[in-house]
């Protein structure tokens, strides 16, 4: 693969590639839709992601190739660039623009990209192609960015230059990922753990709903505002500052406070949920695969009846997962309505699973997933393969 990449560099660009480097994407292994309450999450990065093949040109222009898509540009180097519509090499140029807004000096440079990640389907593409574009310039005109800072900046391309609003988690995962660990992260402190998680017999199966993700946005907000709501009842009697400060037992003892009986659903999930992440990282630690699944499951239906971000499509796998022959657990990951769900299947019987969850979403729902095996592997970093 990565011989013909370097084949196709030299026919885009008539030179050879001098570096090549690779990020991954992620998944949220257990944790969701609790970074913005001061919870924890516990992401991993994935075996696919983003390719980023290299060569410094004396143009004084940076030549921007995709092997997904069709576009390209050569654009001229100067002081700073605006977001050109809605193209991908945006995500390039947006992080060209920090290194330049920070007073960097760089230079013309090729560069090819191909991601074998499925691309907006919550894996992170976008992550992936910003940090391993920061790493590459970082490297490349020693710009001395620690890898926090890249993350920092990869997060500002984002936020800022593409205009979507989105946590740290993905860029942080990208980065920080190590093989077989997952890494327990509080969003707002940047304190986090690689935890030991060996998946042995098992493997990672990524099942994307290729169902648009139309609502994730605006019920996001929703669910933002509701637990702000949450928050500002509880807090008449408590002295806290997030709904994660307190956990499930606590709760137990004030949820009288919330009067909204959806805002006090929404709350039982964050709480909860917070609880299961760490009760994760101890049966991860102790290599308990199964209790980690049970685990899974517990959150997904959370996801799916307390904090009803799930929908009919990530319902589905997870109800075939629980009766399938050779999976842990399994769950929703990411925003939800739609993108992937990911499961805990052995790996003598994940052609087994692909094909029954294939068969039964089909009939359910009117059309396939996509359903793709993956480990835990390394963050960014110089591709040695
Ligand atoms: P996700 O991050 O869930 O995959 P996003 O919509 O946030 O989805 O990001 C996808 C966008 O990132 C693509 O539309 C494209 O602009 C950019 N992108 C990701 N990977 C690549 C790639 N390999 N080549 C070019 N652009 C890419
Ligand atoms: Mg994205």
């Amino acid at each position: 693969m990565i011989q013909n990449l370097h084949q196709q560099f030299k026919s885009l660009f008539n030179t050879e590639a001098t570096n090549a480097y690779f990020s991954p994407g992620r998944v949220n292994l257990i944790g969701e839709h609790i970074d913005y309450n001061g919870g924890l999450v516990m992401p991993c990065a994935i075996t696919f992601g983003t390719y980023l093949l290299v060569a410094p040109n004396n143009e004084g222009k940076f030549r921007f190739r995709s092997i997904n898509f069709e576009d390209r540009a050569d654009i001229q180097l100067q002081d700073s660039y605006t977001k050109q519509d809605k193209f991908w090499f945006n995500y390039p140029l947006g992080v060209i623009t920090h290194f330049l807004k920070d007073g960097h000096q760089l230079q013309g440079l090729d560069m090819l990209y191909y991601g074998d990640i499925p691309i907006g389907s919550g894996l992170s593409s976008s992550a992936s192609i910003e940090v391993v574009t920061a790493f590459a310039l970082n490297e490349l005109f020693k710009a001395g960015y620690s890898k926090l800072d890249l993350v920092k900046l990869s997060k500002w391309v984002e936020n800022s230059f593409i205009g979507l609003n989105s946590g740290i988690m993905d860029q942080f995962a990208v980065a920080f990922g190590e093989a077989e660990k997952a890494l327990k992260l509080n969003c707002d402190t940047l304190d986090y753990e690689a935890v030991d998680c060996h998946l042995g017999e098992y493997l990672l199966a990524i099942i994307n709903t290729n169902k648009p993700r139309k609502l994730a946005e605006s019920k996001y907000n929703e669910r933002v505002q509701e637990c702000q709501q949450a928050l500002a009842a509880l807090q008449t009697e408590l002295d806290i500052q997030n709904l994660c400060d307190i956990d499930a037992a606590t709760y137990k003892q004030y949820e009288h406070l919330i009067t909204d009986p959806i805002v006090k659903n929404r709350a039982q999930h964050v709480i909860e949920e917070n609880d299961r992440v760490k009760l994760a990282a101890k049966e991860l630690a102790a290599d308990n695969l199964l209790e980690f699944g049970k685990l899974m499951y517990a959150s997904h239906d959370s996801l799916s009846k307390l904090y009803e971000v799930s929908g009919v499509e990530l319902d589905t796998i997870a109800e075939y997962a629980k009766t399938a022959p050779g999976v842990a657990g399994a769950r929703m990951t990411g925003a939800g309505f739609g993108g992937c769900a990911i499961a805990l299947v052995k790996k003598d019987a994940f052609d087994e699973f692909t094909k029954g969850i294939t068969e039964f979403y089909t009939r359910k729902i009117g059309y396939a997933p996509s359903v793709y095996s993956s480990l835990i592997g390394p963050g960014v970093g110089l591709y040695k393969g």
